[in-house]
């Protein structure tokens, strides 16, 4: 049999309840793989000590029958995420020694849950970025070709989890963060309706945006996972109630609406040819091909990058070098305020500030971000309109596979990555990409996804498209 650490949660849980192996064993085997691969990939901002306690927790519920799939599963957590006592620095040196004093509400669920922590996760500083490389601690590498990036914001937890570096991981989505890595290292990554997770102890980038979600080897353990962090919660006002929107009952065969005006030349011909031969099995599986006109995408990502631009230069305001973060001391309280952040803070996040604070400006409000908010509300009719004749939404998850280190140096060349991803951000609705097959550069196969869209609280039909889509694969 594989290793232990390359279990699926199914199979893990499977494993230890047949006594296949101990949570001892489980963790020992991630840890030891990422101990072992992390100076290579830097997945890891850091491994945790083990925790024996945890551990003989997990151990004992497991043999007393405890009905928790995920007791005794070593998970990774991207580095926005507040594990209490443990740095959360959302890999920015403004935070690099910001110690977390409260569980997230997602850590907290898994931790009832008994799931046990390897470390935290490489991302972009603040979650800004398609690709890793704006850490300030480094890039993370691609397990599936080391020349070329993991996708981004979640790198650090796609690689982890693709290079059986822990169990399945958490990630966080503002615009793409988990779709995109997850396409890129060949995983399945799921951002939740908004609302349907908490965000409580997650480092906010844009908060109308952001959703915590699972990047995991399989669509079930998705579910699972999913499954265990979702919930309205009294911390986070925004979370929403079971079923405030309608219902989704998925029938056996599904209506897939394709907007192919969307599908045009900027994607590459064989991701192409991918996408279409993986729409023609799932035709061939009793499911429907529809066409469905979207003709508001194509203003999706210049209304992204006015928004959220303009929601983090708000949540950044905070970290000023007086309360909390990276301080540095000049001769006044502005000088104090303008080292800290020009010191803390990478240049891609500087970029943002900036952009944030001048869409938001008195002068230029009016001209960028209401016409984008407008645009939002307009992204989020058309998609409840396309929705009267399809169950779910499908494109690819990006236009291209995994790309090389500096490959989009040019910050806009780096923003068109996104081109797909952040209107399920924009009009909240949950989203999934799953792997649809390998296209070749340079003699590698590299993964490339497939993105579903379903309307509010519709995770359940995204789970049984993506799992349709998952036959396919091992067919
Ligand atoms: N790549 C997008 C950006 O740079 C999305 C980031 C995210 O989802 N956190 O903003």
């Amino acid at each position: 049999m594989s290793r232990f650490n390359e279990l699926t949660i199914v199979r893990a849980a499977q494993a230890l309840r047949t006594k296949e192996c101990t949570v001892r064993e489980l963790w020992d085997a991630c840890a030891t793989a990422a101990r072992e691969k992390n100076p290579e990939l830097n997945a890891y901002l850091e491994i945790f000590d083990v925790d024996e306690a945890a551990i003989e927790a997990a151990q004992k519920r497991i043999e007393a029958g405890d009905a928790s799939l995920l007791c005794g599963i070593p998970l990774a957590l991207k580095d926005n995420i507040l594990l209490e006592g443990k740095v959360a620095s959302a890999a920015s040196k403004m935070l690099a020694n910001y110690r977390a004093t409260y569980d997230a509400t997602v850590v907290r669920k898994l931790k009832e849950a008994g799931a046990l922590f390897v470390g935290r996760t490489n991302m972009d500083e603040f979650a800004m970025g398609s690709s890793t490389e704006h850490s300030a601690f480094g890039p993370t590498k691609n397990p599936r070709d080391t020349s070329r990036v993991p996708g981004g914001s979640s790198g650090g937890s796609a690689a982890a989890v693709a290079a059986h570096l822990c169990i399945a991981a958490l990630g966080s989505d503002t615009g793409g963060s988990i779709r995109q890595p997850a396409a890129y290292t060949g995983l399945v990554g799921l951002k939740p309706t908004y609302g349907a997770v908490s965000r409580s102890g997650l480092i906010a980038m844009g908060s109308s945006l952001d959703q915590i979600g699972p990047l995991t080897k399989s669509v079930e353990d998705g579910r699972i996972l999913y499954e265990a962090i979702r919930g309205s919660d009294p911390l986070d006002s925004t979370t929403i109630a079971d079923g405030l929107y309608s219902a989704h009952v998925s029938s056996a065969a599904l209506r897939i609406g394709v907007p192919r005006e969307l599908i045009g030349d900027g994607v590459d011909e064989d991701v192409k040819a991918v996408f279409e031969g993986v729409l023609k099995k799932l035709e061939e599986a009793g499911h429907s091909i529809v066409d469905v006109a979207l003709p508001t995408s194509s203003h999706a990502l210049a209304a992204y990058y006015v928004i959220m631009p303009a929601e983090v230069s708000t949540n950044l305001a905070r970290l000023d070098g007086i309360r909390y973060g990276h301080a540095s001391r000049g001769d006044t309280l502005l000088a104090d305020y303008v080292q800290s952040r020009t010191e803390g803070f990478g240049e891609e996040t500087l970029r943002r500030i900036i952009l944030g604070t001048f869409v938001l400006s008195s002068g230029y409000i009016d001209a960028y971000y209401r016409k984008a908010d407008a645009a939002r509300e307009l992204l989020r009719s058309e998609y409840n309109a396309a929705f009267k004749n399809c169950d779910v939404i499908a494109f690819p998850t990006t236009p291209s596979p995994a790309f090389t280190f500096g490959a989009k140096s040019d910050p806009l060349s780096m923003y068109l990555e996104d081109v797909y991803t952040v209107t399920a951000n924009l009009t909240g609705m949950p989203a999934v990409s799953v792997p649809m097959g390998d296209v070749a550069r340079e003699g590698n196969m590299l993964p490339v996804g497939i993105h579903f869209t379903a309307p509010h609280q519709g995770e359940e039909l995204l789970f049984v498209a993506a799992s349709e889509v998952e036959k396919t694969q091992t067919a």
